[in-house]
């Protein structure tokens, strides 16, 4: 339990006490952030891009919360300008609260000017680092992060099951000072503590074969190292971005900030995408995901994860693509496809 939580420090980048894995998927993460973090009647900001802030809106609301949401168009980003006006409407909220990386869309919202305006205002920084973490920088203290939540499945590459979390004292701080109990036995952070702490008092029984697995994962996310890994990321994003503008493709999130982990691609006018993404799995093996939402049949998702973004998936998929694209009547060069990638 110790190295998982120092070795979680170290991919957090954070000094953080209260840095563990909480049980459950990452949506328990963000279950547990707000548990904790908010109380009836509270004010708070929320930045909505994409599937998982929408999430956030409702378990903030579910937890008591007042949200102000701050909406983008999916596949942007949440631009400062953004929340600046919203705290001219609420000036003192308890926590502002964004996703880092939208899977759904492919955006990656930058933190620092979000974490500068929230601090200003005494509000909480609360951050949803589910698919970027491990994937691409994530520096929690350097960003003044005060609560902040991941999964294993994504950019770690371990099976899900567990949530990495971290809370800065001044998080912690807040939950111990709180009216009333958190409403959740499970997920409040106080008798958590005391499990994760040195007293290993017994909470609930951890899902033991997942902690051994995220062990395991953070070890070789370490072995390989954390620049390293984000350079391959960012390497393989940019070999798939070449190969599909080949193709006459590209990437549908807002330029400069494009994830390398998830990649929103447009689907050229003519091509059914339920079709392309059946044939992608039943011809070639390769599942890609659907586009949700407003973006639901405008783009597919094509993940490049952890252990997954490798040059030889990203050759796999582009020959996949160009060969259904070139049947479904949408012409292109697999060859320079592939050459462009290179
Ligand atoms: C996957 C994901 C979640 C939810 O995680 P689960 O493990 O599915 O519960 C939350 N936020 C983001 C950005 C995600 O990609």
């Amino acid at each position: 339990m110790e190295e998982i939580k120092s070795m979680l420090r170290a991919v957090f980048l954070t000094k953080n006490d209260m840095t563990f894995p909480v049980s459950g998927t990452g949506s328990a993460g963000m279950e547990f952030c707000f548990a904790n973090l908010i109380e009836r009647g509270d004010e708070v900001i929320i930045g909505v891009n994409g599937v998982f802030g929408t999430r956030m809106v409702d378990v903030a609301e579910r937890c008591g919360a007042k949200v102000t949401k701050v909406e983008s168009p999916w596949g942007k980003i949440i631009d400062p300008q953004q929340i600046a006006a919203a705290l001219k409407i609420v000036p003192r909220p308890k926590l502002v609260a964004f996703v880092h990386a939208e899977t759904s869309t492919g955006a990656l919202t930058p933190v620092e000017e979000l974490s500068k305006l929230a601090h200003d205002a005494g509000a909480l920084l609360l951050l949803d680092a589910v698919t970027s973490l491990g994937g691409c920088p994530v520096r929690v203290d350097d960003w003044n992060v005060d609560a902040i939540y991941s999964g294993t499945q994504k950019c770690l590459s371990c099976p899900p099951g567990l949530s990495p979390v971290s809370l800065s004292p001044r998080a912690l701080e807040t939950a111990a000072k709180r009216r009333d109990k958190v409403q959740s036995w499970y997920l409040d952070v106080n008798l958590l503590a005391n499990y994760w702490g040195q007293e290993r008092v017994y909470h609930h029984t951890a899902p033991i074969s997942m902690n051994y697995a995220l062990h395991e994962a953070l070890r070789l996310v370490l072995e390989e190292g954390l620049e390293n890994r984000w350079r391959r990321h960012e390497e393989n994003h940019l070999a798939l971005k070449a190969g599909l503008k080949s193709m006459g493709l590209e990437i549908s999130s807002q330029e400069g900030h494009q994830l390398w982990q998830l990649n929103a691609v447009r689907v050229p006018e003519g091509v059914d995408e339920a079709v392309l993404r059946k044939r992608m799995l039943i011809d070639f093996n390769i599942e890609i995901g659907a586009g949700l939402g407003p973006l639901k049949g405008k783009i597919v998702r094509i993940g490049l994860m952890g252990h997954t973004s490798s040059k030889s998936n990203v050759h796999e998929c582009l020959r996949a693509l160009s060969h259904i694209l070139n049947e479904l009547g949408h012409k292109n060069d697999t060859v320079a496809a592939l050459a462009a990638a290179a």
